[in-house]
């Protein structure tokens, strides 16, 4: 512990940061978070291995010739794919809206709509998108307006059912402002319907979670589906 004073309190997602201003102490947290850097890139490297290895045998599954031209290096570019894909297990919320959160007496809903999204169906690894519609009724905290569309990113890019996808945004930001409520609406095209099974094609899913007010007053509610339709 570094002694000097904690002039900076930042709380978050129930996690409680302590910044401290010390020079020699930042010093070695600037050195530590190199090490931690350098960790997390040798893993991610090693990842890349072992996806690659697996896309090899998935080739050979299919009788091709891993050998041949176009296929030599399939492995190495879809491990890497699919860890862009995946990007979101190693973000969290914290990271993104450490210093995006704002005091202001702002009373009215705010709302982001037609948040570009793009996933992975967990039951057949083969891509939804859509997009994502946000809204919030702020209790004396705002967030950045460009940290929502961060916050969707984070939970999609990563193996997801849209249920689900719709709850962890909706919680997330509820845990990090307290707002009086939160609204997420997705719509999204499920691949694995239209490419596949029942073949689809525009068929649409739509979940939504409504936390707060927006749960409890049909008023507001509605405000904000007629907002989004606007
Ligand atoms: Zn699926």
């Amino acid at each position: 512990m570094c002694a000097m004073e904690y002039n900076n309190r930042v709380e978050m997602n129930g996690v409680t940061d302590l910044v401290c201003y010390n020079g020699y102490n930042n010093d070695s947290s600037t050195q530590q978070m190199k090490k931690v850097e350098e960790n997390r890139g040798k893993a991610e490297e090693r990842r890349v291995v072992a996806m690659q290895s697996a896309f090899t045998n998935i080739l050979s599954s299919l009788g091709e010739d891993t050998e041949r031209e176009g296929l030599l290096k399939t492995p190495l570019r879809a491990a890497k794919a699919m860890q862009f894909l995946t990007k979101g297990y190693q973000q969290s919320i914290h990271d993104i809206l450490n210093n995006a959160i704002f005091n202001e007496d702002h009373d009215e809903i705010v709302i982001v709509k037609d948040i570009e999204m793009f996933s992975l169906c967990e039951h057949h690894l083969v891509p939804f998108f859509g997009k994502v519609h946000i809204g919030y009724l702020p209790n004396k905290k705002v967030v950045g307006l460009s940290k929502l569309a961060r916050i969707v990113e984070i939970y999609s890019r990563r193996l997801q059912v849209q249920e689900r996808l719709s709850k962890q945004i909706a919680t997330a930001i509820f845990e990090a402002l307290k707002p009086a409520g939160v609204a997420v609406i997705i719509e999204a095209a499920h691949m694995c319907m239209v490419m596949r099974g029942v073949q689809k094609i525009n068929s649409h899913t739509v979940t939504s979670t409504m936390l707060g007010v927006f749960r409890e007053d049909p008023k507001t509610r509605e405000e904000f589906l007629a907002l989004i339709r606007s």
